[in-house]
């Protein structure tokens, strides 16, 4: 018995090895760098899931939909501003929807695209926020940025 779980050990260990690095592997430096036991101990494990596993929540799960007010999104595991509220749109999807973000605080990575659109992460520590659409309102940019409501945190104006 005690040889099967060692093994398992080490099977598992390996593998989280291998998974870390290919993150890692992206070939952009982020200002904040954690471990995946470290991620793993601050976020929940949906914000997890999202954020460092590339992710996606259930749709119409995210409180995040019903806020129209003024103030900013931030990022869920670093506290980053992503998002003005004035850029912030019903898609209809389920997901918070974005017309506009931060300029220099969200990169994009057109390696996972596809049907998917263009990822999207924080600029400051990597983590997967969404996809890029080109299906946005024509009236101002076009872009849909498609957001898990769980990778971002609502900060009021006042
Ligand atoms: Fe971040």
């Amino acid at each position: 018995m005690k040889p099967i779980l060692f093994l398992c050990l080490v099977i598992s260990l390996v593998s989280c090895n291998g998974f870390s690095q290919k993150k890692d592997n992206k070939g952009t430096t982020y200002d904040i760098v954690k471990t995946n036991a470290e991620w793993k101990a601050q976020l929940t494990p949906l914000q997890y899931r999202v954020l460092r596993q590339e992710g996606t929540e259930q749709p119409f799960s995210s409180e995040i939909n019903k806020i129209y007010e003024p103030g900013t999104y931030v990022c869920a595991a670093c506290d980053t501003p992503l998002f003005e509220s004035d850029s912030k749109f019903d898609s209809g999807t389920g997901w918070p929807s974005f017309d506009d973000y931060i300029k220099g605080n969200v990169l994009f990575s057109k390696g996972s695209g596809g049907m998917y659109g263009t990822e999207e992460h924080c600029a400051t520590c990597g983590g997967h926020l969404g996809h890029v659409f080109n299906d946005g309102p024509r009236k101002t940019t076009g872009k849909r940025h498609c957001i898990n409501g769980v990778a971002l945190k609502f900060v009021p104006k006042s």
